[in-house]
């Protein structure tokens, strides 16, 4: 079968799913071995017969609802390529806003120091990985309460060559005795624990421990705020993705545990989905 005709075949099994469209030519690209400009650029050649068989495996395994970043074991994430697993959040676009929020912040907050950068819950490792590259000079340490965790994001630091980035086991702050951070930063489980969204689309695959947290989805980012204070340097930043429908509660939780110059940011939808404050008192 060509590569055209293979690509129809599969928009057409996946009608009436989130992304026909584009999951069929990510996952027969996968499958292929090759990108999908040559998916455009060679739409005549034919597909072999033992891809074309993987390739319908995986559109059956989509079709049942499998996400796409677990059948190629891979998502793209800011410039990154990240490998995934089903013990971890899939990477989503909207944790780039938190990765942006933070480069400004530390771009014009912290302009000629050595920074420390942690990322609480790191998971793939992505927000740890994406601040490290682009930030080659500070060293910033990724933790996760989980070891798959740990070695998954250990292994994409090496795949995409990132070497001032760290990961270690951590229950959000038990594991880091005796250590000061300028930038603490996190993607924190925070959906409410019966909301119907998690058993919709992608998500009802992904691990439960990375999704919610506690009746209001705050239980967390609560123990985070209460700590963040004694693992932060004097000027530190807390930063954090959250719910679109947070902001408030976020906003008031890190004022009234002391944090300053507290604000939101919108993602790309239009919602407030990061909020951050600084710690001004001295160590
Ligand atoms: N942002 C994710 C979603 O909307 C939720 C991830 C999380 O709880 N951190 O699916």
């Amino acid at each position: 079968m060509r590569i055209d005709a293979a690509l129809d075949w599969a928009v057409n099994v996946l009608a009436g799913g989130d992304s026909p469209s584009i999951d069929a030519k990510v996952l027969l690209a996968h499958t292929l071995n090759t990108s999908l400009t040559y998916l455009f650029t060679w739409p005549e050649k034919m597909v072999p017969d033992a891809s074309l068989a993987q390739f319908k495996s995986l559109v059956a395994q989509r079709k049942e609802g499998l996400p796409v970043a677990y059948l190629t074991g891979q998502k793209d994430f800011w410039t990154l390529t990240l490998n995934t697993s089903p013990h971890t959040l899939i990477p989503r676009p909207d944790t780039e806003v938190l990765v942006e929020q933070v480069l400004a912040c530390i771009a014009s907050e912290y302009a000629s120091k050595t920074l420390t950068i942690c990322d609480l819950g790191t998971g793939t490792g992505a927000i740890a990985l994406a601040l490290a590259v682009e930030l080659p000079q500070h060293s910033v340490r990724g933790v996760d309460f989980l070891d798959e965790a740990v070695c998954l994001a250990t292994e994409n630091a090496k795949a995409n060559n990132i070497t001032n980035v760290s990961f270690t086991k951590s229950d959000w702050f038990e594991g880091l005795v005796n250590e000061k951070f300028n930038v603490i930063v996190s993607n924190p489980p925070y959906i409410e624990a019966s909301s119907s969204y998690l058993h919709e689309g992608d998500v009802k695959f992904e691990p439960r421990t990375a999704l919610t947290s506690g009746a209001d989805g705050l239980d967390d980012i609560r123990k985070i705020i209460a700590y963040a204070p004694d693992f932060l340097h004097a000027g530190g930043l807390l930063a954090f993705e959250h719910g679109f429908n947070q902001a408030e509660a976020v906003h008031a939780l890190l004022v009234k545990r002391g944090f300053v110059r507290v604000r939101s940011h919108k993602d790309f939808g239009g919602n407030d989905r990061v909020t951050l404050g600084f710690w001004e008192t001295c160590d």
